[in-house]
């Protein structure tokens, strides 16, 4: 099954340069450039993964996606924080957010599709094991 992700970024360069760095890794991708963009793409879609700009015209990274792991229909997405900047205490933000993981600007294009890739594996296994049950 093709996964889904979806980048949620405000800064065109900065989407083109993560769709390029997953161009050969056979995702759908998805793109919002706002949190209520996001929000309604991530309710329609249910992606595998969201990327997750914390700096978003309308509103923060973190209310979206405190906003998306309240909905039990969505709260097991996995959701990766990307931050331009990085601030003592940011971390505990995110993880407290409900951030899954976190990435911080500029993108390390190496990094970036073995962070996924693990993400998705570990959560397969983690499901994998529920249901054997
Ligand atoms: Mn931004």
């Amino acid at each position: 099954m093709k996964r889904e992700i979806l980048i949620v970024e405000d800064n065109p360069i900065h989407t083109r340069l993560i769709e390029m760095t997953l161009r050969t890794k056979n995702y759908t991708l998805l793109k919002a450039t706002s949190g209520e963009e996001a929000l309604d793409i991530a309710t329609r879609e249910r992606p595998d993964l969201i990327l997750m700009d914390l700096n978003l015209p309308d509103t923060t990274g973190f209310k979206v996606t405190k906003k998306l792991k309240e909905n039990p229909s969505l709260s097991h997405t996995l959701i990766i924080a990307i931050t331009a900047y990085a601030m003592r205490g940011d971390r505990e933000r995110v993880i407290e957010s409900g951030c899954d993981a976190y990435l911080t600007k500029p993108i390390d294009t190496r990094e970036l599709p073995k962070v996924i890739a693990e993400m998705l594996l570990q959560r397969d296994k983690i499901s994998g094991k529920q249901h054997r049950g």
